[in-house]
């Protein structure tokens, strides 16, 4: 009787080691793959705005479950100062470009910006691109603040090419993407984002042509001219950002979130009639091309 039991028993033991062990290599081999599916990126937003003031951590909690990464953007000397420290508490999500937005350009003078070059110069090794700078004529009238906004863009492109860091352009306005365009091309910038397009598809063509990449916001949801934008460029010079908290895809809750950004995902992947995991995984691509960063 005694060896029966134990040949059963070892019988038993060996059934339960074999199903343990495949149970191990089912959960080691698919699980990155699980997590692959639902990391995605928001190159583009301001977790350090007074929006978040009251529930910042919770936000940046709620964004870490579904994002792998999202870039904040300082977007004037303060901002900036702000935009580190929330990075270093954040050492493996947030990354930081720091820039100075056209509409804070008129705010400084030439020493203060001078300064700020030089703190951005100083915590070069800390961000991964400078933006957004660039151009807005939608908000800014004034033929002399114009002048001032485009000296002021034209010198921190030469901060951009010294640093020889990725730009992230602000070209709000009309004619702004074309100035941009041509202002960039002329200082030799060879690595750029347009933020926040809002061009027609051809003009969106050209810049791609040129070698640099274009970012879509979450809004796209309510822009055809957004949807066609996504369609007609090649997946390889495409990004998806938030620019939260603005810009939210839902017009019922004006606050918007990192983790929307995947309604962007899910748009461009309607656009191109592919899966999403294409998308994630060329987005994740014209990342680590754009911003040098290994995911
Ligand atoms: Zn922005």
């Amino acid at each position: 009787m005694l060896p029966l039991i134990s040949e059963v028993s070892l019988a038993i033991y060996k059934t339960y080691v074999a199903h343990t062990v495949s149970l191990l290599i089912f959960y080691y081999l698919l699980t990155p793959i699980v997590k692959e599916v639902v990391k995605i990126i928001d190159i583009h937003c301001h977790l350090t705005f007074k929006e978040y003031e009251t529930d910042r951590g919770q936000v940046i909690e709620d964004a870490q479950a579904v994002l792998k990464r999202v870039v904040t953007s300082g977007v004037d000397p303060e901002d900036a100062k702000k935009a580190l420290e929330l990075a270093d508490s954040h050492p493996d999500f947030i990354l930081v470009a720091l820039g100075l937005h056209p509409i804070h350009v008129v705010e400084l003078t030439d020493h203060e910006i001078t300064d700020y070059e030089d703190f951005i110069s100083g915590n070069r090794m800390r961000i991964v691109g400078i933006g957004e700078i660039g151009l807005d004529y939608y908000w800014i009238r004034d033929p002399l603040k114009i002048k001032r906004t485009r000296e002021v863009f034209k010198e921190l492109l030469e901060l951009v090419r010294e640093l020889d860091l990725p730009v992230v352009l602000h070209l709000r306005g009309e004619g702004a993407i074309e100035d941009g365009l041509k202002f960039i091309s002329d200082a030799d910038i060879r690595k750029a984002v347009f933020h926040c397009f809002t061009g027609k598809p051809q003009l969106a063509m050209e810049i791609c042509e040129e070698g640099y990449h274009i970012s879509l916001p979450a809004s796209i949801v309510r822009s055809k001219t957004m949807k066609k934008v996504a369609k007609k460029i090649p997946l390889s010079s495409l990004h998806a950002e938030t620019d939260a908290p603005y810009l939210s895809p839902d017009e019922e809750v004006k606050r918007n979130v990192p983790q929307q950004v995947k309604v962007v995902y899910e748009e461009i992947a309607r656009q191109k009639k592919c899966d999403l995991s294409t998308v994630e995984n060329a987005i994740d691509t014209n990342f680590e091309r754009m911003f040098g960063v290994r995911l």
